[in-house]
């Protein structure tokens, strides 16, 4: 059989290797964390640091195939690795994604609309950009942010702008424009060897604490906004030559027009639900896509509403259990912890058929 290796062992790592024993792969997990979610599904984990140069020269002796589960894996890591295995998706995009200055000028490259933006490397840089926007703006880290971390929402000139560059940790930001969104929508995508794509239908996504907390299907957008985002996620993938599964979060205006927000070089937490509401789950679309196999139909046979299970949520999963039409996915983690992703679960509401 051919094995695929999987770097980073949470949730999607986890589901990636539990899709891919579905079509007879083996996996191997790379992660320093011993024991995860993925390694507790996969055939064996290389357990060391991402960046490793011996655990990477191990994994590529072991692997037919590498791909990943987190946007962070250390850029050379990949390139070195991609000189001795296929890496997919290419190490290019977690170089696009992991930096959001680099992210929105290749997404505007592209003919894809972002929110304005400054780069932001100083106190006085903050103060200018501010001036440039009202006043108004979401001051970011450039890298490392999830979950809203590492963010800062300004309304109004009166809110102070002082000791807010040294509050973020003194390292590169960037201000984006405040974008007066109606909805939020994402877009899950797999791109093939031979470059196909294929897309899910878009996600509406609610989030709580900066964490996402329900993704919708079907979003309240008219056709012509959903196929908008399909255009955007073929052009982004194109210009990648990307294999594997994109996700691309959208802000929707009130006019319908969409505003990119961020891209995820994997398969994302806002598809989940198509493991319930689809064939064919993003986890083994990306399995399919990386491995060269045909892609498998993205098409929805229901409508449905992925919730995810943070931290104490977990005391709710008896009542899902008990709920008709609910499929529950629990990742395996031990310790409940606040803001922690323990499992989701996704209700279908209506067949389409
Ligand atoms: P994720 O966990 O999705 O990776 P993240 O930490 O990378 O999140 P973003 O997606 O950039 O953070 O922002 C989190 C949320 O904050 C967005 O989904 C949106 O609700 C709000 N937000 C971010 N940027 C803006 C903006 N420029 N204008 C208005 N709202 C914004
Ligand atoms: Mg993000
Ligand atoms: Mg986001």
């Amino acid at each position: 059989a051919q094995t695929i290796g999987i770097i980073g062992g949470g949730q999607l790592g986890r589901m990636l290797a539990m899709a891919a024993a579905r079509l007879n792969f083996r996996t191997v997990i790379l992660e320093p964390q011993a024991d995860c979610p993925a390694a507790q599904v996969a055939n064996s984990q290389i357990t060391a640091p991402y960046g490793d140069p011996v655990a990477l020269a191990e994994l590529a002796a072991a692997c037919d195939i590498v791909t990943y589960e987190f946007e962070n894996v250390p850029v050379e890591a990949a390139a070195t690795l991609a000189r001795n295995v296929p890496v997919f998706p290419p190490p290019r995009a977690l170089e696009v994604a992991q930096d959001r200055l680099t992210e929105k000028r290749f997404l505007n490259d592209c003919g894809i609309p972002t929110a304005r933006f400054h780069a932001v490397d100083n106190q006085a840089d903050l103060e200018q950009a501010l001036a440039d926007f009202g006043g108004q703006g979401v001051l970011k880290t450039r890298r490392l942010g999830y979950d809203g971390k590492g963010q800062r929402v300004f309304r109004s000139l009166a809110d102070r702008a002082e000791g807010a560059f040294a509050e973020l940790g003194n390292v590169p930001l960037i201000l984006e424009s405040f974008v007066p969104f109606e909805r939020e929508i994402s877009i899950i995508a797999a791109r093939a060897i031979d470059g196909t794509v294929k897309a899910y239908d878009p996600a509406e996504n609610v989030h709580r604490d900066g964490i996402l907390d329900t993704s919708t299907l079907p979003a309240r957008i008219g056709e012509a906004t959903a196929s908008a985002a399909r255009e955007s996620a073929e052009k982004l993938l194109a210009a990648l030559d990307y294999v594997g599964v994109v996700g691309i979060e959208f802000f929707v205006l009130p006019d319908g027009s969409l505003v990119a927000n961020e891209i995820a070089p994997r398969v994302h937490n806002s598809g989940h639900w198509t493991e319930a509401a689809c064939a064919i789950s993003q986890f083994e679309q990306h399995i399919r896509a990386i491995a060269g196999l045909p892609l498998g139909d993205p098409s929805r046979h229901s409508d449905c509403v992925m919730t995810n299970l943070i931290g104490d949520d977990m005391d709710d999963v008896p009542a899902w259990l008990a709920k008709p039409g609910v499929l529950v996915h629990l990742y395996g983690k031990t310790e409940a912890r606040p803001g922690r992703k323990m499992g989701h679960v996704t209700e279908l509401t209506r067949s389409t058929g």
